[in-house]
């Protein structure tokens, strides 16, 4: 298959990379990512810069393009004139980090896959539940396993998938879970601090506190060591409301 690469931690970080060399084995794969990060800028586009390109060499090969922008603005790039036909699948990791609860909101690992799903393109997103010495291995292996299967069933439209595996050996993985997206979050902390010439700013240095779910969630499957996968779509309509809100009765606004 041909295959679009994207991340939004860098082009040069070794979890695109792995990834890269995975896919590379059964496909024809073509990385355009962010030059810089772009963790949680989720579907952000640019319009006010230009979206500066630029070939990247890994250990002495061409790997990819370096794109000065976000995730989506990648896809969108590489789809509409980097690619010379449209890929098959997008695929977007691995990322550092879950992605899983609200946090999938503001992930542009999964904004960058929804994308490409908004674009007719089927796509998948992994994320590697660690931030600290990560082991990209088993990750990769699932992921190349993934897109096979992927290939025999296809996707319905407009749906991408967005796996977390966990953060340990792939002999200790239990299974594969399908899970609905949960309401794990990050809660905000702001450092107050003070610059050289006495402004005062804030960093924010929030945390995610350990979840209070269970059941079917992204969050709990990867606690209990399973990867999760949850098929995602980009339509927000909360469907059970409608009727409900169809009843308010509404004022007009025609002159009085
Ligand atoms: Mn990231």
């Amino acid at each position: 298959m041909k295959i679009l690469l994207t991340n939004d931690d860098g082009i040069y970080t070794k979890g695109i990379e792995a990834l890269g060399e995975h896919l590379s084995k059964d496909h024809d794969v073509l990385v355009a990512a962010p030059e810089t990060e772009q963790s949680a800028v989720g579907h952000a586009i640019t319009l006010t810069d230009p979206l500066r390109v630029k070939p990247v060499n890994r250990n002495g090969a061409f790997f990819g393009y370096a794109v000065k922008g976000t995730p989506a603005d990648c896809v969108k790039l590489a789809i509409n004139e980097l690619m010379e036909s449209e890929p098959e699948l997008v695929v977007s990791g691995i990322n550092l980090g879950a992605n899983v609860g609200i946090n999938v909101i503001y992930s542009g690992t999964v904004s960058a896959a929804t994308e490409g799903a908004i674009l007719g393109v089927p796509a998948i997103a992994v994320s590697v539940n660690t931030f600290k010495n990560p082991d990209f291995q088993p990750a990769a292996r699932f992921a190349r396993l993934l897109v096979r299967l992927v290939e025999q069933h296809g996707l319905p439209p407009h749906t991408s998938l967005n796996v977390n595996v966990p953060a340990i050996p792939g002999n200790k993985v239990r299974g594969v879970r399908i899970t609905r997206q949960g309401v794990t979050r990050f809660v905000e902390r702001f450092d107050r601090r003070v610059d050289p010439r006495d402004n005062v700013y804030y960093w924010q240095c929030g945390s995610t506190p350990p979840f209070e779910e269970d059941g079917d969630t992204d969050a709990c499957a990867l606690a209990s060591d399973y990867i999760s996968i949850t098929p995602i779509h980009h339509d927000l309509t909360n469907y059970g409301f409608m009727e409900s809100l169809r009843s308010w009765s509404f004022p007009s606004i025609s002159d009085e």
